[in-house]
Order: structure tokens, then sequence, then C-alpha cells
């Protein structure tokens, strides 16, 4: 068993509400057994240009509530390169850096997993991202944020669809995955949901706006992941138009409001935990670990699997909504 002494900490990808939070908690979990913790800035990038510093626990006091990352972050196409690794691993090693801990998404686990691979340095992985893509985890730091902060904005958007008999394609993060739109398009009623894992069949969605027109709805509001094999919500919402031209349709694109914000009390708690437990996954010996949260324990999680596999959809969150927004 090799002694931990000095870890490092990074965020990397695209930034999520909880990663202060989880910076916070590898902190002072680490100080707590007595290691050195470095942060690094600006993920990858910091790693190879050697931007890090030491950290004592006042350095994370007032963050726990604060959106985006302290550290920055960054992608690093020099880290692509085994050259690029390369000069990250020798920077850590003159700085007498034992370990690191990484938070971010999938990208940024894959890069673990091959840094850890070639130079044999444990590094564990905590899930930060607001898509909840990565399997092995029930859930991801920031996505609970990013959910709230959907279900806010698409209920503003409904007063103003009721108050003008109008028809709205909103369009919600996620390229790959429909956790978002899913759950979100249940929390707010909406009256379709179209994501990327399931095929998009406008004539459906046509007719059932017809039926909607014929009950003479005062609203609806149509939920769009960015990544539907329909081509988007502008994209869609074209197409239905030419049917129902006597239809005000209006699209929202909520771009990065998703991104930010004060984490929720589950971000920050699951954070916090997490962050605890990649610290203590270091203290007993792992090294190519993502730590994540099952039916709310702890678990760990080899980062050949969790890079392997595909996290599907809940398939009885998608009868839920099939059967709710008829
Ligand atoms: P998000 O889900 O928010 O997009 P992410 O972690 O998936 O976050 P990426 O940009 O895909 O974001 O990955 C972050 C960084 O991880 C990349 O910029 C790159 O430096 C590194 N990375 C990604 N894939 C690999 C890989 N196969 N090998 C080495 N490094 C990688």
């Amino acid at each position: 068993m090799t002694k931990i002494n000095s870890i490092a900490v990074l965020t990397s990808g695209g930034d999520a509400p909880g990663m202060n939070a989880a910076i916070r908690a590898v902190v002072r979990a680490g100080i707590f057994n007595k290691m050195k913790v470095f942060g690094v800035m600006r993920g990858y990038e910091g790693l190879i240009s050697g931007n890090f510093k030491e950290m004592v626990s006042r350095d994370v006091s007032n963050i726990i509530q604060t959106g985006g990352t302290i550290l920055k972050t960054a992608r690093s196409k020099e880290f692509h390169e085994i050259e690029g690794r390369k000069k990250a691993y020798n920077k850590l090693k003159r700085a007498g850096i034992d370990a690191l801990i990484v938070i971010g998404g999938d990208g940024t686990l894959r890069g673990a997993r091959q840094f850890t691979n070639e130079f044999n340095i444990p590094v564990i992985g905590m899930p930060g991202t607001i898509d909840n893509d990565l399997w092995g985890t029930d859930y991801t730091i920031g996505y609970d944020t990013a959910l709230n902060t959907v279900v806010e904005a698409v209920d503003k958007i409904r007063d103003t669809a009721a108050s003008h008999n109008r028809l709205f394609f909103v369009e919600v993060m996620g390229r790959d995955a429909g956790f978002l739109a899913l759950r979100s398009g249940i929390a707010c009623g909406a009256e379709a949901i179209l994501i990327p894992e399931k095929e998009t069949h406008l004539d459906q969605l046509k007719s059932y706006l017809e039926k909607g027109k014929k009950k003479r709805k005062s609203s609806s509001i149509i939920i769009v992941a960015e990544g539907d094999d329909a081509g988007g919500a502008f994209e869609i919402a074209k197409k239905v138009k030419k049917d129902f031209s006597d239809y005000s349709i209006r699209v929202s694109i909520l771009g990065h409001i998703q991104r930010g914000g004060r984490p929720s009390a589950f971000d920050r708690v699951m954070a916090s935990r997490l962050g605890v437990a990649a610290v203590d996954a270091l203290l007993d010996d792992q090294k190519s670990i993502m730590v994540g949260m099952q039916n709310r324990e702890i678990v760990h999680v080899p980062f050949n699997k969790t890079i392997k596999y595909h996290k599907g959809i809940n398939d009885s969150l998608l009868v839920t909504a099939d059967i709710l927004t008829i």
C-alpha cells in the first residue's frame, strides 16, 4: 500500500453547480487526513502547465453555495496527446503530488483513465456534469440544480404561453442524453417531450397538437432536448408551423442559464459526500475509479465500466411521461 501524503484536485469539461462544494469537500477531507491538497487551475490545462497551488481550509470557505468552479475549468487539446499527459505527470511528480482527484463528465473520466493507465498514478473521478449521463451513478453533481433551473424557467414561459394561447418549443441542454428534458418535461407538465433516446415522430406530434386544438387547450409546451433526432427546437417548430399556420408558435432556447446558479441542497450534500468518499478511496488504495451514488449509497465504479457502458433513460419515467402527456 502506497502512503499518500499529497493530492491534487481539478475541475474539467463543462462547469456544473456543486463543483465548488466538491472541491471544498476534497480539500477539507484531505487536510482532515493529514494530506497536503493542491488545487489545479483550468482542468488538465493547468496540470500540463503546472498551474497549481496548495490549498488550506480557509481557501474553500464560503463557496459551498456558489455555482461555477473556483478552480476554473477548460477543455484541453494537449491532454489528448501522450506528450501533454507526460508533461502533466512530470509537473505532478516535481511538486511531490502522489494522487489526483478529477471532477467532470465523461471526457474528463476518459482522460483520467488514460492518465492513470500510462503513468501508474492513482486517479479518482467524481461525476460532475449537468447532463447526468454517466453510467454507474444515479445522479451527477449539477444535474439536480440544472433540472430545477429548467423547471423554474419553463414555469415562467407557461405563464406567457397560457396568456397568449401560444405553442412553445423549449430547447434544453442534452446533446446526447435526454435526462434533463425528460425529468423537466414531467415536472412542468409538458404536452410532449422530445429526447435523443427516442425517435421523434412528427406525425404523432402533429396529431396530438390537432387534438389539443379541438379541445381548445390554452397553451402547449413541448420540451426538446438539443440532441433530438428531428433537429432541435427551431427546426421542429418550422416543420410544425407548415401545418398549423393559425398557431402562434414560439421557440425558446434556454442555453447557458442551465449551467449556472446556486447549487441545490441535493447537489451540495451529494458533492460533499462524494468528495469525502474520493479521499477515502485513495486511503483504501483505490486507483482508477469513479465514486458515485446508487440508491443513495456511495459506490466505487471502475473507470473501465463507467466509460464502456451507456447509461440508458429510465423506462418507467418514459411510461409516466407518455401517460401524462396525452
Ligand atoms: P461535460 O459533460 O460537461 O461536457 P466532459 O468532462 O465530458 O464534461 P470533455 O470536454 O469531453 O468534457 O472532456 C474534458 C477534457 O478531458 C477534454 O478537454 C480533454 O482534455 C480530456 N479528455 C477527454 N477525452 C479524453 C481522452 N480520450 N484522452 C485524454 N483526455 C481526454
